[in-house]
């Protein structure tokens, strides 16, 4: 939570924020999964990020998890804050793979859900 915060206060433009916060929820949710994307390493680190949008539903990948601690609290709190703050106050994140479990990934998957 706190490490979201320090991203939606330092990292992430006021007036990026406001355009996310304005648009339909699932293309609120291609631009801030593109923005996950180019600053992946900073989360991921050696393992390999990707992540996809089907319907009302984002897919998060990170292959080879470094810093995999089963299950990821801190991944997860922060797509978790990022989601519900920018896109969607309903969305919902869940991991259902995990490195540190023996998979070939940590998967998580973000429900948008309704929030406007
Ligand atoms: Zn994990």
């Amino acid at each position: 939570m706190r490490t979201a915060n320090y991203l939606l206060a330092n990292r992430i433009p006021k007036l990026a924020q406001w355009v996310l916060k304005a648009l339909p929820r699932r293309q609120a949710a291609d631009v801030l999964l593109g923005a996950i994307t180019r600053n992946a390493w900073t989360f991921s680190g050696s393992g390999r990020f990707s992540g996809t949008r089907e319907g009302a539903t984002v897919h998060l990948a990170i292959e080879a998890n470094p810093l995999a601690t089963g299950p990821c609290a801190w991944h997860r709190g922060v797509f978790t804050r990022l989601f519900t703050e920018l896109v969607s106050k309903d969305a919902r994140v869940v991991e259902t793979a995990c490195v540190a479990d023996g998979d070939a990934a940590c998967r998580f998957e973000v429900s948008l859900l309704d929030g406007r």
